[in-house]
C-alpha cells in the first residue's frame, strides 16, 4: 500500500478486501447512491420515495408488533409541513431520536396518511441535496466506517501525488473530460448530478479506451507471434465442392465463405469471429474453410464443446465428403485407448486431413502434421485458455470463431478488436417460425393437451429440464417429471437423456429420437447446443427461469429446422420481477441479436465477451449498450494510438503489462 499509515481497523480493511494498492481502493466504485433530495410533500407523491427533513415535534413512540419485531414512530415538523414517521427493526431504540432532534428522513410516502415509511435517516439537516455512496461490502465492515477510509486514501493519494491520467491528454483536452483525480472524487462522494455525470464521462471513457486497446494491441502481438504463411488454395475445387452441396448457399453465406478464403490466402494469420443465429448454416461455411485448407495441403481441426455435437459434426461431413479423397478423423474423450493410439499416430504423420472432436484436440500428447485452421464452434463455450491452445498447435495457424450469441455488427466489431467479424443474418428456410408461449406454471396439464394434439401429426418432442448438475434441482425432480410425462402419454415411447449417462447411452437414445423411435426426449441440457433433429418441432422447457436468455434460445432454436412452424413453451413458476420480464422478453422476441442486446443490457458483458474464465467483467461502470457512442469514440482513439505508439508509450506499456500477465494466466 505505497507506504501509507494505516491503523490497525484500517489495515483490516485492507486484507478484508484484498485491496493491495491505493489505487485499488480508489478503484472501487460505489454500487449505488443514497440520494436524498428535498422536496415539498404533495398528494401526487403518493407511493414514492421522498426525502423530508425536520424537527421531531412529538415523543418517539417503540412498540413490539411482533416476535422480534419493533416499529418506531414519531412526527416531525419542518415549519411548514408536518409529516408521520415510522420506522422498523433496527432503528427502534436509538438513543439519538428525541423530541427536538433533527433529522432527514427518505423513504416510501403515503399520502392517505400523510405518512412516511423510513428506509434511511441521518441525523442533522441537509442543505440541497446529499448523496450518499454504497459500497458491496462484508458485513463486517459498516458501511459509515468504509466511506471514512475511502476518504483517508484519497486524502493520502492526493498528498503522494500519486493519481495520474491514464487517459493521453490530448483526449482530456479534446472530450473535456476533468481529471482523474476529480472523477475519482466526485466518484466516491458527489455533491450533485453533474459531478457524478462528468465522473462517469472520464470513466467510461477510460473504461472502454483500455478495453478496446487491450484487444487491439493483443491482435498485433499475437499476429506477429504466429509469423506468416503462404496457403495456396485450389478455389477450383472449393467451388466444384460448394456446386455440388445439396443445397444453395444463402447470400451471407456466400458472402463470409469469400472473406474466410480472402484471410486463408494471406500471409498474416485469420483471426475472425462468425457469428450467426442458431440454424443460420455456420457449420457448413466452416466446412468449405476446412476444405480450402486441405487444398493448400493443411491439417484443419474443428473443436466442438461436447461429444455429441463433435460426433454430429462428424457423421455430417463424413456424409458431405463421400466420394472424396479426403480423409477424417474423429478425436473425442471415449475412445478405447488403441483407437485413440492409431488416430493420435496418423494425425502425427499427416495421414488424417480434417480433425473433428472435443477439447480431446488440445490435450497433449496430440501432435499435428501441420495444423493450418482451427476452427472453434460454439466459441463461448471455451474458456480462453482453450482456444488458445488450440491455436498453438501449429505454426501460423488460421482461426476461425464460431458464434451463436451473436450481437450486433457495430457493437461486434468495437469489442472483438482482435478479430475480424463476419456475420450471417439470414436463414437457410425464410419460413423459420417459432411460435413461444410464456405459462407462468411449471405443470403438465398446461400442456399436454397442446403435445397430444402435436403427437397426432407429428413425432418428436423435446422436453427440457435444468441439468442436475449445476442447479439444486435434484435428480429426483428431473426423473419426476420423465415419469409423469410416460404416465400421461400412454402409447407414446418417452426416454430420458442426461449428463449422468455414458456417451454411447446418449448417442444411441439421440439416433432413436431421430429416427422417430423415441417420441418425448426428456433431457437436460446436454441437448442444448448444437444438435440437428430435423423434424423435431416443439419444446417444452421447465423452470425456465433458471435459464439465461441466450441458452433458451439455444434450446429452441433445436426446433422448426424443417420449414415447419415450431412450438415453444416456457415454463416457470417463478413470481420473481426480473424473470418475469426476461420470459416475457423471449417470448415475444425471436431474433438473436435483439435478445444478445437485451442480454447485454441487463448483465453487463463479462460472459457474452468470453472473459467468464477471467472471472471478471471489463467494465465496471460503463455499458455496452447504453454508452456505445463512448465506445465507438474510444474504439477509434485506440486504433490512433497503436498507429502512432511512440508518442503514445505511457499507455501502449501499461497495456502491454496488462497483456503480458494475461499470457501468463493463461498459461
Ligand atoms: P448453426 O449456425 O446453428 O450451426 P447449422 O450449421 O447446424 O446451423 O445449420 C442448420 C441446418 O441448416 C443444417 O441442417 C444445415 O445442413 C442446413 N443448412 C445450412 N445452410 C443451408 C442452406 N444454404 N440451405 C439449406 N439448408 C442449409
Ligand atoms: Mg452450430
Amino acid at each position: 500500500m505505497e507506504n501509507i499509515k494505516l491503523t490497525p481497523k484500517r489495515k483490516e480493511i485492507v486484507s478484508l478486501m484484498n485491496f493491495n494498492s491505493v489505487m485499488s481502493v480508489l478503484r472501487y466504485y460505489p454500487y449505488r447512491y443514497e440520494h436524498y433530495k428535498l422536496e415539498k410533500l404533495s398528494f401526487s407523491m403518493h407511493d414514492k420515495k421522498i426525502t423530508f427533513q425536520g424537527k421531531i415535534v412529538s415523543k418517539v413512540k417503540i412498540e413490539r408488533i411482533t416476535k422480534g419485531r419493533m416499529k418506531t414512530s414519531f412526527i416531525i415538523d419542518n415549519g411548514v409541513q408536518s409529516l408521520n414517521v415510522i420506522m422498523f427493526n433496527t432503528f427502534a431504540n436509538k438513543s439519538f431520536l428525541y423530541e427536538g432532534a433533527s433529522i432527514v428522513v427518505s423513504g416510501k410516502y403515503n399520502s392517505l396518511r400523510n405518512e412516511l415509511s423510513v428506509s434511511t435517516f441521518f441525523m442533522g439537516t441537509l442543505e440541497k441535496e446529499k448523496f450518499v455512496s454504497m459500497y458491496s461490502l462484508p458485513s463486517s465492515i459498516k458501511d459509515h466506517t468504509y466511506r471514512q477510509f475511502v476518504y483517508y486514501i484519497y486524502e493520502q493519494a492526493i498528498a503522494h501525488n500519486l493519481i495520474k491520467n491514464e487517459i493521453p491528454d490530448e483526449f482530456i483536452k479534446q472530450y473535456k473530460l476533468i481529471d482523474l483525480k476529480d472523477a475519482l472524487y466526485n466518484i466516491h462522494n458527489p455533491s450533485n448530478e453533474e459531478d457524478l455525470r462528468q465522473s462517469y464521462r472520464h470513466l467510461k471513457y477510460e473504461e472502454f479506451l483500455s478495453f478496446c486497446l487491450l484487444g487491439a494491441l493483443k491482435r498485433k502481438v499475437y499476429s506477429e507471434s504466429f509469423g506468416e504463411k503462404n496457403k495456396e488454395i485450389d478455389y477450383q475445387y472449393v467451388n466444384d465442392f460448394i456446386e455440388l452441396l445439396p443445397f444453395k448457399l444463402t447470400s451471407d453465406q456466400n458472402e463470409v465463405v469469400k472473406e474466410i478464403l480472402n484471410d486463408l490466402s494471406c500471409k498474416s494469420c485469420m483471426s475472425r469471429l462468425l457469428q450467426g443465429d442458431v440454424g443460420s448454416g455456420k457449420t457448413i461455411v466452416g466446412l468449405i474453410a476446412l476444405i480450402a485448407n486441405y487444398t493448400a495441403n493443411y491439417q484443419g481441426a474443428i473443436m466442438a464443446p461436447t461429444d455429441i455435437l463433435a460426433r454430429q459434426h462428424y457423421q455430417s461431413i463424413i456424409k458431405l465428403l463421400e466420394g472424396r479423397n479426403i480423409k477424417v478423423g474423429l478425436l473425442v474423450s471415449d475412445m478405447s485407448s488403441k483407437e485413440k493410439k492409431e488416430l493420435l499416430e496418423k494425425i502425427r504423420l499427416g495421414l488424417v486431413d480434417i480433425i473433428v472432436g472435443t477439447h480431446a484436440l488440445i490435450q497433449e500428447g496430440v501432435n499435428y502434421y501441420n495444423l493450418g485452421l482451427a476452427i472453434i464452434d460454439e466459441q463461448h463455450r471455451f474458456g480462453v485458455k482453450q482456444r488458445v491452445a488450440l491455436k498453438e498447435k501449429g505454426n501460423a495457424i488460421d482461426v476461425l470463431y464460431m458464434s451463436a450469441t451473436p450481437i450486433p455488427r457495430t457493437l461486434a466489431s468495437t469489442i472483438y478488436m482482435d478479430m475480424d467479424v463476419s456475420t450471417i443474418q439470414c436463414y437457410p428456410y425464410s419460413e423459420r417460425v417459432i411460435k413461444t408461449t410464456y405459462i407462468q406454471e411449471n405443470s403438465i396439464k398446461k400442456v399436454k393437451s397442446f403435445i397430444l394434439d402435436y403427437l397426432k401429426t407429428n413425432q418428436k418432442v423435446y422436453v427440457v429440464c435444468p441439468s442436475i448438475e449445476e442447479s439444486t434441482l435434484d435428480i429426483s425432480n428431473v426423473n419426476e417429471i420423465y415419469e409423469s410425462y410416460k404416465k400421461e402419454f400412454k402409447g407414446f415411447t418417452v426416454a430420458f437423456l442426461h449428463g449422468k449417462l455414458s456417451n454411447e447411452e446418449k448417442n444411441q437414445i439421440m439416433e432413436k429420437f431421430d429416427k422417430g423411435d423415441i417420441n418425448i426426449l426428456v433431457s437436460t441440457t446436454v441437448i442444448e447446443v448444437g444438435i440437428n433433429v430435423f423434424d423435431a418441432n416443439m419444446m417444452i422447457i421447465y423452470n425456465a427461469e433458471r435459464f439465461g436468455l441466450a441458452q433458451i434460445h439455444q434450446l429452441r432454436g433445436r426446433i422448426a429446422r424443417d420449414g415447419n412452424k415450431g412450438y415453444c413453451y416456457l415454463l416457470s413458476p417463478s413470481m420473481d420481477e426480473d424473470a418475469i420480464n426476461r420470459l416475457s422478453f423471449i417470448a415475444d422476441n425471436n431474433d438473436g441479436f435483439k435478445i444478445s442486446e437485451y442480454d447485454l443490457k441487463r448483465r453487463g458483458a463479462g460472459d457474452m465477451l468470453g472473459l467468464a474464465q477471467s472471472g471478471k467483467s471489463p467494465f465496471q461502470i460503463a455499458n455496452l449498450i447504453d454508452d456505445f457512442n463512448i465506445l465507438v469514440v474510444a474504439s477509434k482513439d485506440a486504433s490512433k494510438i497503436i498507429a502512432n505508439q511512440e508518442k503514445y508509450q505511457d499507455i501502449i506499456d501499461k497495456t502491454l503489462k496488462i497483456i503480458h500477465n494475461f499470457d501468463q494466466y493463461v498459461d
